[in-house]
């Protein structure tokens, strides 16, 4: 097939936005594109030579298409240049030269679709030292036989600057309507399009077999799929509406969504955006199929950076230390990971997206054996509004950003978001404005760098009216390495060898210590906890109050006796403080 006729559809598309407009121009090239080279169309039409998952990248510099430019009008690359800063648009500058070179030249040959498509394909493999020549040449050889507005897509598409703004829904529109006669066929097309995220694929089969090929489009491992996405709700009333009586709450953890597709031993990482980030796991390629209990599988999980001492979640922002090109191992190391498993797929050559959520939650539970480092996403089914807040607070302690509710019946609808899946963020995060002295009452042993000291302290304030420590927070963040050695030495003097009858936590902690020393901490929010034991049943009958985020500020209070610690009381007006000013940010936004 000529390019002339991809790249004349081209033209007028940008000469309108409007959506019927373009799908009509796209049905009327589909219709005469022959089905072997459909593929090559829709991927061209899009920019690319396939899809994003697979990761071929054209990744040609404006440097060396300018180069070729010049080389093949002959024309200095410096007048190129000059025209392409005019006009903003190296397509459209090189069309321009190119048709003042052609009035004086003949071209050769016609271009076709398969051979820019090929010569293409061939730059994006092309690696190594040599690799800039060799794409100069190709791409010169395409351009002096290609016409000017030939050339010129061929320049947009290579540097990645084609924005027709043409969506895959239109594509799929037209596609639905050249090959089926309908557009209403597009929802089966698009359902094709969520299981192989390849619209490619979708539109060769359907351009050969019709719209019966598509029906049996089937999931398969290594081929992404399009993920399912939730809507927001701000409070559990309004996810009571929207989910009925009973659903589930897990924990909305703040860290990567990864799509793990694995056969065997072979394992592939996707990120939410459906590119391969395989690289950046290789702690997850390395330990998950001991985890899983299947042959091939895909299931979606969210990878969480925790700090290795007290296993607390980190946030997202730490995962990303290990985007980087070099040094990915020492990366891995440094930010140590948990995966949370939440959902499957695919198991043993079988699609699981048409079963309900409890029936894949219970497959999941089947298959993910959970130890330190793959875990099964928490999860309780809940009721009534009181039990999504218990579950919420829980979830705050355990440092999430809040709970994703999921309808229990409901199927996995891939590519969609809907009031299926929920999710429910604590949106304020009031710093508290004081810092606050707590005394010191456990300490847990470090791992990794902090082996040999104490890795986490086991904090508590004090209650003048029963006279006992009971305990509000672990802390692991804020101290320097001095710091660590530094408690080391002090609290090996006050360890206990049973715990002080005055010293009341729910955490079991390595070591105990005489309440002595006291520490300055700032936080960024009191929660009730079932763990911690400060303002036990003052607030809610079984829970205590316990702080988020806490962070040694590198005081120690060694002026400070136990009994002058941070009291029971002044935690409580520091909550209640608290949700008045919640309420009122409430009622401002109102
Ligand atoms: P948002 O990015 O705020 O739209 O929230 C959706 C994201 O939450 C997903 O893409 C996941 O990365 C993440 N997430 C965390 N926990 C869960 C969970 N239990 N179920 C589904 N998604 C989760």
């Amino acid at each position: 097939m000529k390019f002339s006729l991809v790249a004349e559809t081209l033209k007028i598309m940008e000469s309108t936005t409007k959506r019927l407009e373009l799908t009509q121009y796209l049905v009327d090239l589909f219709k005469k594109t022959p089905p072997e080279i459909i593929s090559s169309v829709v991927y061209l039409l899009q920019g690319k030579l396939r899809p994003d998952h697979e990761g071929v990248e054209l990744g040609v510099a404006e440097k060396i298409a300018i180069r070729a430019i010049s080389k093949s009008a002959g024309i200095p690359a410096k007048k190129i240049e000059h025209a392409y800063h005019e006009g903003g648009d190296l397509g459209q500058a090189a069309a321009k030269i190119l048709e003042q070179k052609t009035q004086t030249t003949f071209m050769t040959e016609d271009i076709t679709v398969e051979r820019v498509y090929d010569t293409l394909y061939k730059i994006a493999e092309l690696k190594g030292s040599r690799s800039q020549d060799m794409k100069l040449k190709y791409i010169s050889s395409l351009l002096n036989d290609a016409s000017p507005i030939e050339a010129g897509f061929i320049l947009k598409i290579i540097t990645n600057s084609l924005r027709l703004g043409i969506a895959d829904y239109t594509i799929m529109d037209s596609l639905a309507i050249a090959f089926t006669g309908s557009k209403e066929n597009r929802s089966i097309l698009e359902q094709a399009y969520n299981v192989s995220s390849d619209l490619g694929k979708v539109a060769a089969a359907v351009a050969k077999d019709g719209i019966d090929a598509i029906k049996n489009f089937q999931v398969s491992v290594f081929s992404p799929i399009r993920p399912m996405l939730a809507e927001r709700v701000k409070s559990p009333q309004e996810a009571h509406e929207k989910m009925g009586a009973e659903f589930a709450a897990e924990y909305k953890l703040d860290g990567e969504r990864v799509q793990i597709h694995m056969r065997e031993e072979k394992i592939i990482l996707y990120s939410r955006s459906l590119e391969n980030i395989t690289s950046y796991y290789p702690d997850v390629v390395e330990k998950i199929t001991k985890s899983l209990n299947a042959r091939e599988a895909i299931l979606e999980a969210e990878a969480v950076a925790i700090n290795d001492d007290t296993g607390e979640f980190l946030a997202f922002q730490e995962l990303m230390h290990r985007r980087r090109k070099y040094n990915i191992a020492k990366a891995v190391s440094q930010y140590p990971i948990t995966i949370n498993f939440f959902d499957v797929m695919f198991v043993d050559g079988k699609s699981c997206l048409d079963l309900s959520y409890k029936e894949r939650r219970n497959i999941l539970e089947k298959i993910v054996k959970e130890d330190e480092f793959a875990k099964l996403m928490p999860m309780t089914l809940v009721k009534s509004d009181n039990e999504v807040e218990d579950v919420l607070e829980n979830a705050i302690n355990a440092g999430c950003e809040g709970l994703m509710l999921k309808q229990l019946d409901a199927s996995y609808r891939a590519g969609a978001r809907g009031s299926n899946w929920l999710k429910l963020k604590r949106e304020y995060r009031n710093e508290l404005g004081d810092s606050l002295d707590l005394v010191v009452i456990g300490a847990f042993f470090g791992r990794g760098r902090r082996t040999g000291r104490y890795g986490a302290l086991l904090l508590g304030t004090y209650d003048d009216e029963t006279d006992t420590y009971p305990s509000i927070c672990k802390v692991g963040t804020g101290f320097t390495d001095e710091n660590l050695d530094q408690f080391y030495q002090i609290l090996s003097d006050k360890i206990t060898l049973k715990k002080d009858p005055r010293i009341n936590s729910g955490l079991e902690a390595d070591v105990w210590f005489e309440p002595e020393v006291v520490i300055e901490i700032v936080a960024s929010e009191i929660t009730l906890s079932p763990i911690h034991k400060t303002a036990m049943d003052m607030i809610r009958k079984g829970s205590g109050l316990a702080l988020r985020f806490p962070k040694f500020t590198g005081k120690i209070r060694f002026e400070k006796t136990p009994e002058n610690a941070t009291m029971d009381e002044e935690i409580i007006s520091l909550y209640n403080g608290q949700k008045r000013a919640v309420q009122e940010e409430k009622q401002n936004y109102i």
